[in-house]
């Protein structure tokens, strides 16, 4: 991840340990996963605990990349004070 914007120059860390606080986004982000899997598996009536930990665990390391990039976005938008005003 940069730690300037190559545009315009934003510093993406608004303070020291800033993004600690994505770590809570990306919680709700692996919640959310873990409630629409279990849904998706009982949906299909094959839901057995297995079939759910591994598809849950499958699913999030391949998410992973954009978790952790989506968690520090969204965080980035909702308490960085960061404003996405496009220059036309
Ligand atoms: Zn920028």
């Amino acid at each position: 991840m940069h730690t300037n914007c190559p545009k315009c120059g934003l510093k993406f860390e608004r303070e020291p340990g800033f993004f600690i606080g994505a770590m809570y986004v990306n919680y709700a982000f692996s919640v959310a996963i873990i409630v629409a899997v279990g849904i998706a598996l009982s949906v299909f009536n094959i839901y057995n605990l297995h079939t759910f930990v591994l598809s849950v665990v499958g699913l999030i390391l391949l998410l992973l990349p954009f978790l952790f990039r989506y968690s520090r976005i969204l965080f980035l938008y909702l308490f960085g004070g960061v404003d996405y005003q496009p220059r036309d």
